[in-house]
């Protein structure tokens, strides 16, 4: 596996070309950030974990039917992946209040819903990233109707997979992010990762937050989280 040139930096992560055209090389930072950049820092050893938390949950899904971008793990920072061509949306998938729902809908935090949201948001650091509906991802052309569909049923199908695995794991998933990419045949296909950073992780008991929260909010021990997270999902310490 060749590591070709940088496409991208990201705000997490770094992308490049491989020997392979249809391949990427996603490279996990330990860089952190919160509101949209405007807070800053690192978590130490954030990239390996993310990068190993993602490989389980994409293993985990393939079993369960899921298409995922996830190819391989050549190095602890690193993965390979399929490259898609990203539907510039982020899927927001909601079973219990928090955050910006919380704050928009004045809803306290932890009241936990009858059924599952999906929420859409336009994925543009420069605009702050707007929710919007599927209404306007169809007027903006960003996907047709039934990608939109097909998006918005995985994102249920994922939510739930999830949500049952980590019940098992005492983990309630509160909510999470999602993006999706479509490969070369215009298969739609889960993308990006799935880990503390993109995910509101609650102990099942206590309701303690295993999560970036810790980092955005200053509750301190933020790698104590993403740790107990990697422990509690793969046994391993780091
Ligand atoms: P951000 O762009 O939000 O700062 P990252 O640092 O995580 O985020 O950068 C990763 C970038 O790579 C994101 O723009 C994401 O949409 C994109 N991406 C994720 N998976 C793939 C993929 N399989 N193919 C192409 N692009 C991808
Ligand atoms: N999220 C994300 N990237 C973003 C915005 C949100 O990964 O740019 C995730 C976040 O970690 C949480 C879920 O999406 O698990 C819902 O976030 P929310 O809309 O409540 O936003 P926040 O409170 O982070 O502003």
């Amino acid at each position: 596996m060749t590591k070709g040139k940088q496409l991208y930096e990201g705000k997490a992560k770094i992308m490049y070309e491989t020997g392979n055209p249809d391949e990427l090389l996603v490279y996990y930072k330990d860089d952190a950030t919160a509101g949209n950049g405007a807070k800053k820092g690192t978590i130490a050893d954030k990239g390996i974990m993310n990068n190993k938390m993602t490989a389980f949950f994409f293993e985990y899904l393939e079993k369960q039917g899921i298409a995922t971008h996830y190819v391989s793990m050549p190095s602890e920072r690193e993965m390979v992946v399929k490259k898609l061509t990203m539907f510039p949306l982020e899927v927001v998938m909601r079973n219990v209040a928090a955050g910006s729902f919380s704050k928009r809908y004045g809803v306290e935090e932890g009241k936990v819903f009858a059924s599952p949201t999906v929420e859409l948001f336009l994925k543009d650091d420069a605009l702050n990233d707007p929710m919007l509906n599927s209404y306007d991802a169809l007027a903006l052309g960003l996907a047709t109707k039934e990608e939109i569909a097909e998006i918005e049923r995985l994102g249920l199908k994922i939510n739930d997979i999830l949500k049952n695995f980590l019940k098992e794991k005492k983990v309630d998933l509160i909510d999470f992010k999602l993006e999706f990419g479509k490969d070369s045949s215009g298969k739609i296909i889960l993308g990006d990762e799935i880990s503390p950073d993109n995910c509101r992780f609650w102990d099942s008991d206590t309701h303690e937050k295993l999560d970036k929260d810790r980092f955005r909010r200053d509750l301190g021990n933020v790698e104590g989280a993403y740790k107990e997270m990697l422990r509690r999902l793969t046994g391993e310490e780091r």
